[in-house]
């Protein structure tokens, strides 16, 4: 036919529609609902009219999309092409690549094939749900080594991890929210994305949405300005699960926290697992509401504390392991001993040490690991002052912090000054004299007699020897 070449292609004849539409609705409402559509099939009847078929990822963009403009579609194809035009709305899952395995996704996605698998409103179970586009789109990639497996549990995180793995493996929803709450670099993220995997695997049908508090504001920003608030609600609350990591950022911003408290509760009303993230407890979130507060605290809350020795030690060799790499065991100990901070830095320390043996070919020692971490050694070094040691030691053995300046000589305060001396050595880099001006101006022989003397203590007392050490750890924490 001839006359086909004039004929413009239907994807052709739906662009012009659509900037029709577009000029009539405005952007905001371009964006939210027509933006979205996508031409899935059309037959060019010339003559007597054609047909096509719209798609759009969620049953409630249908709903609306029919309702609102689908007459105004046609009418337009009309006047457009001067040939009547059938148009069909339908959800479809918009073609996208199959999910890495790092992203959360809701079913086991088959494959887009370019027909259609309309939603036939006499069947009433949909071969895809209309979550699992929007999940997608929505949550963030998960690390695929933050599992449970990978993780080294420790009385420090025991709580949070046995928590973790109960949202993980409940059918119903144990408590909500869990709220996991720690400082940074300690496990929280990881115990997330663990759920999160371990809950894809299980029951790949749920609908996961990971993401941090920033990601969400963002979100939620976005769609304020693209006014497309409905569909960001939509999003949200069709989940089966949803956690939203560093919840202390949303603090301050007011709207963003109020869409995040209504999403908050309509989850929970529907029963729905909500994990929350911070590195405060709920009651010490800076900016948040007090009503905010109150809810968050509502299900179970589960502290991260700083690590121990034990637990350090223990991801050290899990860690090695995992790279299988042979580290002395005085290389560990040092390292669990010396990066104190948090479990980030630890596994950082021992990427490096490994690297650089690889590197240069040298097997890891003691010296070269000193060598190659002298600039985190003495970062972590100097985290603990005299003034800490002096407070904590006082607060142990209960006595005043001045004791620790004062000529007092009774036993109850020279032995923990003593102590106080001892630790101030081992702990931080101060020279003796500098540590004696410290204790009150004493000389610095006062304070070699002082490390003796606890040295003494420590090998004839296993008790005492006890003590000190539980002192070192909490003061390294
Ligand atoms: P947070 O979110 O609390 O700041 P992350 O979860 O990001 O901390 O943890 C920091 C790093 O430490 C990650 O690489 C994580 O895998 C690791 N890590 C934290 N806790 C553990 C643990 N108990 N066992 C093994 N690795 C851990
Ligand atoms: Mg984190």
């Amino acid at each position: 036919m001839a006359q086909s070449e004039v004929i413009p292609s239907i994807q052709q004849q739906w662009d012009l529609v659509l900037n029709r539409l577009r000029a009539e609705v405005g952007e905001a409402a371009y964006r939210s609902w027509l933006k979205p559509l996508s031409l899935v099939t059309g037959s060019l009847v010339t003559g007597n009219g054609s047909f096509v078929r719209m798609a759009v990822p969620t049953r409630f963009m249908r709903d609306w999309v029919a309702g609102n403009y689908q007459d105004r579609i046609q009418a337009l194809w009309l006047e457009e092409t001067g040939a009547s035009t059938q148009v069909e709305v339908v959800v479809l899952q918009p073609a996208r690549p199959v999910p890495k395995p790092a992203l959360i996704n809701v079913k086991s996605t088959p494959e887009i094939t370019p027909e259609l698998k309309p939603e036939s409103p006499t069947v009433n179970a949909p071969v895809i749900t209309p979550q699992v586009a929007e999940v997608r789109k929505i949550t963030a990639p998960l690390d695929p080594r933050f599992t449970f497996d990978n993780f080294v549990v420790g009385k420090p995180n025991e709580l949070a991890y046995a928590a973790a793995r109960r949202v993980a493996d409940a059918d119903a929803v144990p408590f909500n929210p869990l709220f996991l709450y720690g400082g940074v670099g300690l496990g929280k993220t990881h115990l997330m994305h663990a759920i999160a995997h371990q809950i894809r695997t299980a029951h790949p049908e749920k609908s996961v949405i990971y993401l941090s508090a920033e990601k969400f504001m963002y979100q939620f920003v976005r769609a304020l300005r693209t006014k497309d608030t409905m569909s960001f609600k939509e999003e949200f609350r069709s989940v089966d699960v949803l956690m939203i990591d560093d919840v202390q950022f949303i603090g301050g911003r007011e709207a963003t926290q109020e869409e995040f408290f209504h999403t908050f509760n309509a989850l929970v009303d529907q029963n729905r697992q909500v994990v929350i993230s911070a590195d405060k407890s709920p009651s010490d979130l800076e900016g948040v509401e007090e009503r905010m507060k109150s809810r968050l605290g509502w299900g179970l809350v589960a502290d991260i504390h700083p690590t121990t020795y034990e637990l350090r030690l223990g991801i050290l060799e899990s860690k090695a392991e995992q790279l299988d790499v042979a580290i002395p065991q005085k290389v560990v100990e040092f390292l669990a001993h010396k990066i104190t901070s948090n479990i980030r830095e630890l596994e950082g320390a021992l990427n490096r040490i490994v690297a650089h043996a690889t590197l240069v070919g040298r097997s890891i020692s003691l010296e070269t690991t000193q060598e190659v971490l002298h600039d985190l050694l003495r970062s972590n070094d100097r985290r603990v002052t005299i003034e800490e040691i002096q407070k904590k030691v006082a607060e142990h053995f209960n006595i005043r912090v001045s004791d620790m300046h004062s000529s007092r000589r009774a036993r109850a305060v020279a032995r923990p000054r003593q102590i106080a001396m001892y630790l101030s050595k081992h702990l931080t880099s101060r020279s003796l004299p500098e540590i004696g001006r410290k204790f009150g101006g004493r000389d610095h022989t006062t304070v070699m007699h002082a490390v003796k003397k606890v040295d003494e203590l420590k090998s004839g007392d296993p008790e005492f020897s006890e003590d000190i050490e539980l002192l070192t750890r909490m003061l390294e924490n």
